[in-house]
């Protein structure tokens, strides 16, 4: 059999085992309602929270930098240099979450494939959330760092292996998400925090969902519970509404991936345009404290009439919901219905949540009006009639 036909059959078993996937064609900007195929529909998949992704003022500063700065960075800041946007940007989202230092990358997925590979290696130990996002289980892969998966948010079993893998290890560090991405619930950092002291462990806090979102000014989780990791992964992708992500810590430590994490010093920096978007997007995210009470407000209304609705919907008290369906082909089946009556939910499957928890993820934005969440509900009620 040729390498075509090969991946031909290989394709065809993820459509068998109903887990191909089908990205959907959207016209126009992201908002709280998009064009799918001609047709306007509200959206309750994205993570642009705060409805920033096509900001007026966030579009004209990335179009001014476009005149002054051009399109470009040329290459990667280890050759070409650090242009001001970056260094502006640095300085000013680690003043955002309290750090001395910041870096910057293209994408949270790099910054966290980079700096975790950059910060542990052969010899050290790795201790991570089992339920952690991919880019951070890929930071430790790559790391080659000795890996150990503690169970989800549960301190105590954490605990118990540090006591047993610390030991002679050069370096550790403890991995988590904040707020988990397919759950919605809250790592518990303050605990994590503590064993990495006790256990003289760094701890790397992913924030990405938190940011713009939970805490004082939506400085995140880290800052709500008031403790300070030794680093911080933020993204600029989602509640700030443009791309990219930052690593904020101390100035050695920042330094060092500079130096080291190969997603920084291999790729070519990211183009002025967007950081200067980022950067205007900066003072929107920290004086949206009336959009973050929208934005949980929807939220909690959706998982209070869902329930009423029969819908499994775990307890939380963040912006992403979790819709329990089980099986993938049901899951995408109540997806495509939703979107029938013009309400676009994502299915999550597996490998991106664990087999048999496959579940619709339901984001509000805080753009959505009352009624955008009335009409959700309304299509909700449609499907939890005909089961
Ligand atoms: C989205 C996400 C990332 C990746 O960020 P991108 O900028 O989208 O590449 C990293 N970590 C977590 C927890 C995420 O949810």
């Amino acid at each position: 059999m040729g390498f075509e036909s090969q991946i031909r059959e290989a394709l065809r078993e993820l459509e068998v085992a109903g887990l191909r996937r089908y990205p959907k064609r959207v016209s126009g900007p992201q908002g709280p309602e998009i064009e799918i195929d001609g047709r306007a529909v509200i959206c309750f998949c994205s993570n642009n929270y705060l409805g920033l992704a096509a900001h007026p003022a966030i579009c004209k500063a990335a179009a001014d930098a476009v005149r002054q700065e051009g399109t470009g960075s040329g290459a990667s800041r280890l050759i070409t240099g650090t242009m001001d946007a970056h260094r502006q940007a640095e300085t000013d989202l680690a003043a955002f979450v309290g750090a001395p230092s910041a870096a910057l990358f293209s994408t949270g997925y790099a910054a966290n494939l980079g700096t975790i590979q950059a910060l542990v290696g052969p010899g050290d130990v790795v201790f991570s959330d089992a339920l952690n996002h991919a880019s951070l289980i890929d930071g430790c892969r790559l790391s080659r760092a000795e890996v150990h998966v503690y169970r989800h948010r549960d301190p105590v079993h954490l605990e118990g292996l540090l006591s047993r893998h610390r030991g002679s290890a050069r370096r550790a560090l403890i991995v988590t998400d904040s707020l988990f991405s397919m759950d919605g619930v809250i790592a518990p950092v303050a605990d994590l925090a503590a064993l990495a002291e006790s256990f003289d462990a760094g701890f790397l806090v992913d924030e990405a969902h938190a940011l713009g979102v939970l805490g004082p000014m939506g400085r995140g989780v880290c800052a709500a519970e008031g403790i300070v990791p030794d680093v911080l992964v933020g993204t600029l992708g989602k509640a700030f509404g443009v791309a990219g992500a930052f690593v904020a810590a101390h100035d050695d430590v920042i330094t060092f991936v500079r130096n080291r994490a190969r997603s920084f010093v291999y790729s070519t920096a990211p183009p002025p345009m967007v950081v200067r978007a980022a950067l205007a997007a900066l003072p929107i995210v920290r004086d949206a404290d009336d959009a973050r009470a929208t934005l949980l407000g929807h939220a909690a209304r959706l998982r209070s009439e869902l329930r009423q609705l029969g819908f499994e919907v775990p307890d939380g008290s963040s912006q992403i919901l979790p819709v329990l369906v089980g099986e993938n082909e049901r899951t995408m089946r109540l997806s495509a219905e939703l979107l029938d009556r013009g309400v676009f939910v994502q299915g999550i499957r597996p490998p991106t949540v664990p087999v048999g928890t496959a579940r619709l993820r339901l984001t509000p934005m805080a753009t959505h009006r009352t009624e955008h969440i009335d009409r959700a509900l309304d299509a909700f009620q449609a499907l939890a009639r005909q089961r």
